[in-house]
């Protein structure tokens, strides 16, 4: 590591891995971590909580401008909170995870988060490894390095699955794995690497393989 900022760019659908691997590059590599998909999850969880009309996009869109979200970049130490609650649990159930397209559809939410992320990503005194869908392409498009991972459905099921353990059934499984991805694809392009972006097919490889793959990556052609 030189004294230089690092910024590092992971995209890729869900069970791909990204946050695991994100958390661990930062952790050795002494840069922070942000996790977006937790922005677009603490928001869902205002939104719902609100009250406001789902189908209505402008109250959707004012709710996010709102929410006093607070996140955590160090990959020691997880959390998020809104409105100053502590959330980082709360978000990862099914009703966050089922309805996260609220936001993630609405073009004003989009906006707002992205100003939000590349902030909190500039603010990084030693640089920063992100992790989202849009990373790459839109949030961060002149980071140093940028990655989208992909893994195939059946391994990307058995990584969630790994996650969430026997509470949630195949058919849910299934549908906050895949018919989200279906869904999340249609907003931005995570499942091909746009023009730059190294893409990286962990289906066979170890969390050590990837991690060790993106630190070279990172330090190819660094002083
Ligand atoms: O990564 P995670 O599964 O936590 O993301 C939750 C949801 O947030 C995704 O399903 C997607 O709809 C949205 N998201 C997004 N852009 C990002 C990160 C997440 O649209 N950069």
């Amino acid at each position: 590591m030189t004294s230089q900022r690092l910024v590092i760019a992971i995209d890729g659908p869900a069970g791909s891995g990204k946050s695991t691997t994100a958390k661990e590059v930062a952790r050795r590599l002494g840069l922070g971590y942000l996790d977006t998909g937790a922005m677009y999850r603490a928001v869902t969880l205002a939104v719902l909580d609100s009250g406001v009309a789902h189908d209505d996009p402008d109250a959707v869109a004012r709710v996010t401008r709102d929410a006093d979200v607070a996140i955590s970049l160090d990959p020691d130490d997880f959390w998020v909170r809104v409105g100053g609650r502590d959330v980082t649990g709360e978000i990862r159930g099914a009703r966050v995870t089922e309805n996260a397209s609220l936001v993630s559809t609405n073009p004003d939410c989009r906006a707002d988060l992205v100003r939000r992320q590349r902030a909190l990503m500039d603010a990084a005194p030693r640089g920063v490894v992100a992790e989202g869908r849009d990373i790459t392409t839109v949030v961060y498009p002149d980071a140093d390095l940028r990655v989208l991972l992909t893994a195939s459905p059946e391994v990307r099921l058995a990584r969630r699955r790994g996650d969430v353990g026997a509470s949630v059934s195949a058919e849910q499984l299934r549908t906050q794995v895949l018919a989200r991805d279906a869904a999340d694809s249609k907003l931005v392009e995570f499942q091909t690497a746009a023009d730059g972006v190294r893409l990286l097919d962990t289906t066979d490889l170890t969390l050590d393989d990837v991690v060790a793959t993106i630190i070279d990556l990172a330090q190819e052609g660094r002083p």
